[in-house]
């Protein structure tokens, strides 16, 4: 992964920050159009007019009628496209591999009134699914395109299906993962949650044998640079880079951007996040190239504090260092949830539910203390004993081999206290106090194992049947095992902020005609807000499906 890391986008982190700062003084500046696009300057004032390229001025190296920009959840745009009578579809993509993160994840779709969900008896209302994203959104989100999102994530799911005859389906009552969010209004124990038949990578790899059965064409290798608007402000095409020369494609219906998020742009994380990152599972090419390419025409930006939260091991603790790609160390909950473990800060004191879902727990650690002045839970600390080792240990690390570098063994409490540099008095109370009433299967502080969706994401331990509490047993016995618990992520979830049909706004909240766009390069329709798994695959499959039948004319 080491080259791909390196194949980085003909656009510069620099000039991105550059066009942040002009943009943020009222005008889309002249300097970032320059860099990002040949030709461009003909007007500073923002809004749907054209800034980029003009068309006029190009010559084009292919024409299509849909193009799509990244093969993560905007494969489902091409799919949508050619399916719905398209005739030429191209897919460009940066990097050498197909299907970006989401051709390396679950694939899970979080569908409300799924038919696979309804069969299982999930009883979902578009009313209560709507009352639950708003309350996750916290009136952040694009509450339009919730409902729009509501109203056709079915659709998508039965339109595979009858179309290409895929299978989905969805967990059982007491099965799978719950909604995150438990219990606001519209809560889903199960349903809501719909997996590929194969799961994630058969999902992608099912996506491009349809694509390219179809006669969509994809091209790897080829990075899109900048977008390219005719007179009217309309998007026409993409400069981009094939073969290390400058290719363009014209598209004469809509282009389609899904370039991910930017958790690999460390100047765009350090400006825009609200809490660092230390480790992303999101592919290396994810450098927030669909962000500069659309403000760069005048796009709005919303929603760049936030992500997918996902808290992760880390073998060194450096405040300064930029997010690590590895997906081995991310902590989905099966390690800080199950029973006999615990996460503390460096004053020695747990600080959140180790079993709640992991973009929840992720947000505990955006407390800042006034008296360190650095932020109070990071880095923290996960302790497990031997009797939780035997299941399993972070890492994927089994207690008989060799540990890996993220995990240090100990024989006593004081031994981690004194390596990690916690308080070891707070340590040895903090532990005693929690062992004492996790023995009765209780815990005072922080609830932990009291709703379903703590239990559904911890109880995987051998002895989990024999607990009172599934995800509750004492810290108790020697040896211990310890590592560096931080925030991450799976994908940044701010960017372009588009409306209910997926189309681009500008900062006048204009349509930029024929451009779209869809996934982590955009601002989450949910606020940012993890609502279920399948949240993020979910919404750039749906906001793919509704945006393409936009532009196609079929809604
Ligand atoms: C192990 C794992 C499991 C997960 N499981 C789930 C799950 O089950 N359900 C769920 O909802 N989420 C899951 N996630 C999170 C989810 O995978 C991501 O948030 C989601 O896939 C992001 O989709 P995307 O289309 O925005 O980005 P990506 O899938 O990363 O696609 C973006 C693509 O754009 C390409 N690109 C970037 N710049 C350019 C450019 N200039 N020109 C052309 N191409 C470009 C990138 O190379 C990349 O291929 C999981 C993540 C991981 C790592």
């Amino acid at each position: 992964m080491g080259d791909l890391h390196s194949e980085q986008s003909a656009i510069s982190r620099k000039d991105f920050l550059r066009g942040s700062a002009v943009a943020g003084l009222g005008a889309v500046g002249l300097g970032i159009l320059a860099a990002c696009s040949p030709g461009s300057g003909k007007d500073a004032e923002g809004g749907a007019a054209p800034q980029g390229s003009s068309g006029a001025n190009i010559a084009w190296d292919k024409e299509v009628d849909v193009l799509v920009v990244g093969s993560g959840t905007a494969a489902y745009a091409a799919l949508v496209a050619k399916g719905n009578g398209a005739e030429n579809v191209l897919v460009i993509e940066k990097s050498v591999i197909w299907g970006g993160t989401s051709g390396t994840s679950g694939g899970t779709l979080w569908i409300p009134l799924s038919y696979t969900g309804q069969a299982v008896g999930m009883n979902d209302t578009r009313e209560e699914a709507l009352a639950y994203m708003k309350l996750c959104a916290a009136d952040r989100g694009n509450i339009k395109a919730m409902e729009a999102y509501i109203d056709n994530g079915n659709a998508l799911l039965e339109w595979t299906r009858d179309t290409f005859g895929w299978e989905w389906g969805s967990g059982t009552p007491g099965a799978g993962f719950k909604d995150y969010y438990e219990p606001y209004q519209g809560y889903r124990s199960h349903g809501r949650q719909v997996d590929f038949a194969g799961g994630g990578a058969q999902e992608w790899l099912t996506l491009q044998e349809e694509l390219t059965g179809l006669g969509v064409e994809i091209m790897l290798e080829t990075p899109a640079t900048a977008l390219v608007q005719d007179e009217t402000g309309a998007v026409i095409g993409v400069e981009a880079q094939s073969s290390g020369k400058a290719f363009n494609i014209k598209a004469s219906t809509c282009v389609v951007l899904g370039t991910g998020g930017f958790d690999h742009n460390p100047e765009m994380v350090a400006a825009f996040q609200s809490i660092p990152i230390y480790v992303s599972n999101a592919v290396q090419t994810n450098t927030g190239d669909g962000h500069a390419m659309g403000q760069a025409i005048g796009a709005q930006l919303a929603n760049m504090d936030t992500n997918w939260g996902l808290p992760s091991f880390i073998d060194v603790f450096d405040p300064a260092a930029p997010a690590v790609y590895n997906m081995m160390w991310p902590d989905w909950g099966i390690y800080r949830s199950g029973a006999g473990s615990i996460i503390v800060n460096k004053q020695g004191r747990r600080f959140a539910n180790e079993s709640s879902a992991y973009a929840v727990f992720n947000r505990a650690f955006g407390n800042y203390d006034t008296g360190t002045l650095a932020y109070l839970n990071t880095p923290a600390v996960f302790i497990c004993d031997s009797k939780y080792a035997v299941s399993g240990l972070p890492g994927g690390a089994k207690v008989n081999e060799d540990l890996p570098s993220i995990l240090f063994k100990a024989d006593s409490l004081a031994q981690i206290a004194e390596h990690f540099g916690i308080d070891a008095a707070a340590l040895e109370d903090e532990v005693a106090t929690f062992n004492a009433s996790a023995e009765q299967g209780f815990d005072p502080a922080f609830h932990r194992g009291e709703k379903e969706v703590d239990r559904a994401i911890g109880a995987y331990h051998p002895y989990a049947t024999e607990l009172a509490n599934p995800v509750l047993a004492p810290v108790a016995t020697a040896p211990f095992y310890a590592a560096l618990y931080v925030p991450g992520t799976c994908g940044t979830n701010g960017g372009l902020r588009t409306n209910e049909f997926a189309q681009v706004l500008t900062t006048k909240d204009e349509v930029i005609p024929h451009l779209y766009a869809v996934g982590n390069c955009t601002a989450s329709i949910s606020g940012g807000q993890y609502c279920g798994a399948g949240m993020t695959v979910g919404a750039g499959a749906v906001m793919s499906y509704i945006g393409v039948r936009k532009a196609l004319g079929l809604s």
